[in-house]
């Protein structure tokens, strides 16, 4: 079939968009879907179709129906140094974004942590969680399947270690009843893939053993208590994806010089808003604005776009130290890869590859400096507001 007869079917409804595969390769399938696309709703996509990205790669794992790419203007912020177990140098760490300030802010931040000796930061826990939702008949059938679950523990860790050469199931905690109905959350490692299809075909083989040897059923797989790609106080609680605390002690002079405000100006404008303000909003995201950095890393480097609600969770916290500013994030909640998923688009890949980070045995390094890289943002924002606040005071007190 010739590329316009495929269009005409499809205009015509005689073929469905993700059966044009079929006929042509996924290159080909990809233009002519976007040529449908550009007729059907009369526009021009001339840059959506403007590519270097291997379609037939992507075609395969990473998109269904493709039509081309999307672009984003990356940028890079640093050097910035950091003083990880993983990660001990100095990076450039790659962002993509179209908030213009977001980069140079970032970069601002960065500087003065390498000015301040690096950001100290460590990975505090590594899981990936899966819970789904299963059904008895009442109560104390609940409560007995809550049982079976932590009686036959070895047993399913071994069934769901079969399925998976990096995977390993850590534990079945907590154990949820609500009447009726149970939400085992299996904890999981999963080396260096951030880890969703993994653990969720562990937890399905698991399920499978459930049914054979129970009568309970499970009604779905995920019950929404894992809690994947929504922000809930059991991952800030028990921790999700990656863990991780980084901190800085900068001295006055560079508070003073870089940052242009103090410690205790700093210190205030966390509290007012980070802690109160957030309180008051009933908000998990005890920060100013952990999402910018992490979805421009995110989406640099290849990582889950839907998880960056999680990464946006976490507390900051400042202290006046004698005109020393310590200043610390701590993010529980940040599901990422360097293997697996939408790491190994072209684009992603460079982006890990300036990091250093592609491939195995690097997810760790790269969860220091994303807390590294949301360090020096949080750290360059709350002091422009802070020095905000004491120009407007100066100004005010100039003029009484
Ligand atoms: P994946 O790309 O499906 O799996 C990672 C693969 O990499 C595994 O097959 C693993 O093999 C292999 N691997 C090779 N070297 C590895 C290493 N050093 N460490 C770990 N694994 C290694 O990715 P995933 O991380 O499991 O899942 C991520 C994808 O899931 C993303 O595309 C995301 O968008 C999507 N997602 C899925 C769900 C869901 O419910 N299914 C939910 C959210 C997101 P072995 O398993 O044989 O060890």
């Amino acid at each position: 079939m010739t590329p316009k007869e495929i269009i005409d079917k499809l205009l015509n409804n005689e073929m469905r968009l993700y059966e044009i595969e079929k006929y042509v390769s996924a290159k080909e399938a990809t233009d002519i879907r976007r040529a449908f696309i550009e007729e059907y709703n009369d526009v021009k996509l001339d840059n959506v179709g403007n590519y270097s990205l291997d379609m037939e790669k992507a075609s395969k794992r990473n998109i269904e129906n493709p039509i081309g790419v999307l672009q984003l203007p990356m940028g890079v912020a640093g050097p910035l140094k950091i003083n990880g177990q993983y990660c001990n140098r100095e990076v450039f760490v790659p962002l993509a974004t179209s908030e213009g300030a977001l980069v140079a802010s970032i970069n601002r931040g960065a500087s003065t942590i390498t000015h301040s000796g690096g950001a100290n930061v460590r990975v505090i826990s590594d899981v990936m969680t899966r819970a789904p939702a299963i059904k008895t008949e009442n109560a104390i059938d609940a409560f007995k399947i809550k049982q079976w679950f932590e009686d036959n523990f070895d047993k399913l860790k071994e069934i769901a270690e079969s399925t998976t050469s990096h995977g390993k199931l850590i534990k079945i905690d907590p154990i949820i009843v609500v009447g009726n109905y149970v939400y085992p959350r299996f904890v999981y490692s999963t080396g260096d893939s951030m880890g969703m299809n993994m653990v969720t075909i562990a937890t399905e083989k698991i399920l499978e053993a459930m049914t054979n040897e129970t009568s309970a059923v499970h009604l779905a797989l995920s019950g929404n208590l894992c809690v994947d790609k929504k922000p809930a106080a059991i991952n800030m609680i028990e921790g999700r994806g990656k863990s991780v605390v980084a901190d800085i002690l900068i001295p006055e002079e560079i508070v003073n010089k870089k940052l242009k405000t103090t410690a205790g100006g700093i210190v205030e404008v966390n509290t007012v808003k980070n802690l109160i303000g957030s309180a008051a909003a009933g908000s998990m995201a005890f920060n100013a604005h952990y999402a910018n950095m992490v979805a421009a890393i995110f989406l640099a480097t290849g990582q889950d776009a839907a998880h960056v609600v999680e990464g946006s969770l976490g507390i900051t916290t400042a202290e006046n130290r004698d005109g020393d500013l310590y200043f610390s994030v701590n993010l529980p909640d940040l599901p990422i890869a360097t293997v697996g998923g939408g790491t190994s688009l072209e684009t992603a890949n460079e982006g890990l590859n300036i990091l250093g980070v592609a491939g195995s045995n690097k997810v760790l390094e790269l969860a220091e400096i994303v807390a590294s890289t949301v360090l020096a943002g949080e750290l360059s924002l709350l002091a422009a507001l802070s020095a905000g606040h004491l120009a407007r005071a100066h100004k005010e007190l100039g003029r009484g």
